[in-house]
This record gives structure tokens, sequence and C-alpha cells, in this order.
């Protein structure tokens, strides 16, 4: 069994440990004996709730304890604080205290929703993380971020609340759809960019294994990104600094997410988002145009989008991803920063981008 240890000293001690094993599902009553929880609430999607509830429950109850499936419909407008009022209620229903626990067992949307009605039910109990999906296995499942959606945005209401624990078995891959599979490479591919040139050489050399889901290879890749994103985050818990270059393609990539009323998946928007600030960063001397261009048939080897013309016909289209950046910069009483990769495995932060090369290097994506 692979094991990350992730340290969070202060103020508090919340260290945690990532736990990730093909298989690793069959004992999770087991490797719950640790935790001393009396029950234990297993909130899922209707889909994943489908495939894994009944399993999960019974290995649970095999290990002596208590426990109850919530679930609710899968996707992300679930996200919605009716859905966690809905969810806050039954875990009082069920009689859950303090003493017991919240398994997270989903993708990313149950990741945020189960983390946030964990982190506010009865002021905070127990939260444990089974990501089932790639994008949580390598991120969303780390860092202690939970979030619902309001009506003026994503992810407008939520806490920094850190998990007990985090379960991670490749095998659920296996039933991931395949464009979910896709998209958790955006995230992978962006770790690998900003600080593992290995895992990006790794990436470009096993691309077909690693679309075939072979575990083996998938188990080693999960572990190398979560431990990116642990030592990151226990340098800066709730991105004050230096987590700001897990941003990378986001910043660009989350304005084309809204342009498209989400209609576009997080992962292929900023894959998009990381091959802009690419060439922006070429043209701004900072990235070499060798690197700039392995980085982007990397995305596309693993058939993520690196042009939001592949969607959008629209002639203003930089302008508008302009506005809606300058609109969240506002939001957010900040500057833009954009995130640049110096070169594979490294990046810097740049809030020197203005409007006119913006412009002009999305106007002319192809053209180097
Ligand atoms: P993400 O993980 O991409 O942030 P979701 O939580 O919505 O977003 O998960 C993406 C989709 O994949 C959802 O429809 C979810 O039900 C489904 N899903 C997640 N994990 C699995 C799995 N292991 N097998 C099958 N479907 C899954
Ligand atoms: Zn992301």
């Amino acid at each position: 069994m692979k094991k990350i240890k992730v340290n969070l000293k202060k103020p508090s001690d919340r260290s945690y440990e990532i736990l990730a094993e093909e298989g690793l599902l069959q004992k999770i009553g087991f490797l719950l004996k640790k935790y001393k929880h009396r029950r234990y609430a297993v909130i899922a999607d209707s889909n994943v709730a489908a495939i894994y509830g009944k399993a999960i429950l019974n290995q649970i109850r095999k290990a002596g304890f208590d426990s109850v499936l919530l679930t609710f419909r899968a996707g992300e407008l679930s996200k919605n604080i009716k859905e966690a009022e809905k969810l806050l209620n039954q875990l009082a229903e069920h009689g859950l205290t303090r003493h017991d626990s919240v398994i997270a067992l989903g993708g990313g949307v149950t990741g945020d929703l189960a983390g946030f009605v964990a982190s506010t039910f009865m002021r905070g109990i127990s939260l444990i993380h089974i990501p089932t999906s790639l994008l949580a296995m390598v991120d969303s499942s780390i860092g202690g971020k939970t979030g619902i959606n309001l009506k003026y945005g994503k992810n407008l209401a939520g806490t920094f609340y850190q998990p007990e624990a985090v379960f991670i078995d490749p095998l659920a891959l296996k039933t991931l759809p395949k464009n979910e599979y896709i998209n958790g490479f955006a995230e992978i591919i962006k770790y690998s960019v900003i600080a593992d040139k290995k895992l990006f050489r790794l990436l470009e050399k096993h691309s077909k294994k690693i679309l075939a889901r072979n575990t083996g290879i998938m188990n080693n890749i999960i572990i190398r990104c979560a431990s990116i994103k642990a030592s990151i985050i226990e340098k800066d818990e709730t991105e004050k600094g230096e987590r700001v270059i897990l941003n990378y393609g986001h910043t660009v990539g989350h304005a084309i997410e809204l342009f498209s009323k989400y209609k576009i998946e997080h992962g292929e928007a900023i894959s998009m988002g990381m091959a802009i600030i690419n060439k922006i960063g070429y043209k701004s001397g900072i990235l070499k145009i060798n690197d700039a261009l392995r980085i982007n048939k990397l995305l596309v080897s693993y058939n993520l989008p690196t042009s939001p013309y592949q969607y959008f016909k629209q002639k203003d289209l930089p302008e508008k991803l302009w506005q809606i950046m300058q609109k969240d910069k506002k939001m957010l009483n900040s500057k833009i920063h954009f995130v640049i990769p110096n070169s594979i495995g490294k990046t810097t932060i740049n809030n020197q981008v203005n409007k006119e090369n913006f412009l002009k290097c999305i106007s002319s994506l192809s053209k180097w």
C-alpha cells in the first residue's frame, strides 16, 4: 500500500494520510478500524451509489460499524444549498453525532458537497474521502476545499476543511466513463508541467498503456500527483501564496468554462487554458517554443483540446474571455495571476500580461 502523509500542524494538528492501492475498496472496513468512529454516513451520487454503494456498506458493517448510505442526483447541479440542507437533515435524522464520520464516496462533486456538509454538521464532524473519479483522486479530494454553487457562480460558498483520511482505489477507474477519465489528465499534465519533469516524460512515453487504464501505472501517477499537491498545500493551506501555482491553466480555463455556460468540462477548459498560457509564455519570452509545443502535443495525445476555436466560432472570443477575467479579478480584489511555465517542471507567477498581448495570442493561436 502506498502512503502519503499530509503534514498540517498549525494552528492545530490536522495531519492526515492518503492511502492508495489496487483493491483497497475491499478492505475499507478494516482500514476504518483505526479511526474509532461509531457510525458512518456514506454520501454518494446516484451513479456511484449504484455501482459501489452496497458493497461499501457491507464492508463497513462487516467490520462492526453502523452505516447508512445517503444519495443525491449525479451532476454539478446538485452542488446547491438545498441539497446540502437535505443531507444535513438526513445526518440528524439518522442520529449522527460528533463521534461519527461522513464518507464522501465519488467524484469532485460529491467531495465538495459532502465535504461542505461534514464541515458544517454540528460545527464539523470527521470527513473521509474515497475519490472514485480520476479528477477527484489526483486533485479535488486533497487540499481541504469544500464548496457549493450559488446563483452568482461556482463554489461561492464553502469551507477549508481537511479530511481525516483519503483512500484511493485505482480499480474504481475501470467503471469511469471515458470522457471523465480523459478529463482527469488535464490536471495530471498540469502537475507534471508545474513540478515533475519525470512524470511528464512518463506520460509521454506510456500514453497507450495509460489510456488503456493500466491500474498499476495509474497507481503510481496518482501517488505522484497527490504528493505534489500535498507538499504544496502543506506550505500554503489557504491559497495565500505558493498554492496559486496549482492554477496553471485555470485563470483562462475558468473564463472558458463560464463563457460556455459550463457546457465545456473543467478538464477540457483548463487544457485549453494551459495551451493558451503556453503561447503567452512563449510570446513573453518566458517559455521556449520547443517546451510549449511539447506540452501542447502531450495534451493532444490524451485527447484533450488545445484551442477554444474547436468549440466556438465567435470572432470576439478573446475579448469576451478577457472581460470575464477582469470580472473575476474584481471579485477577488486582486491582480490576475498568470501561472506560466519557465520550462517543463518549473513555473513562475506573472501579473504583467496586458490586454493587447492576450488578445493577440488567442486570435492567432495556431501561428507561432
Ligand atoms: P468530477 O469528479 O469530474 O469533479 P463528478 O463528481 O460529477 O465530477 O464525477 C463525474 C461523473 O463520473 C459523475 O457522473 C459521477 O457519477 C461519475 N463517476 C465518478 N466516479 C465513478 C466511477 N468510479 N465509476 C463510474 N462513474 C463514476
Ligand atoms: Zn482544476
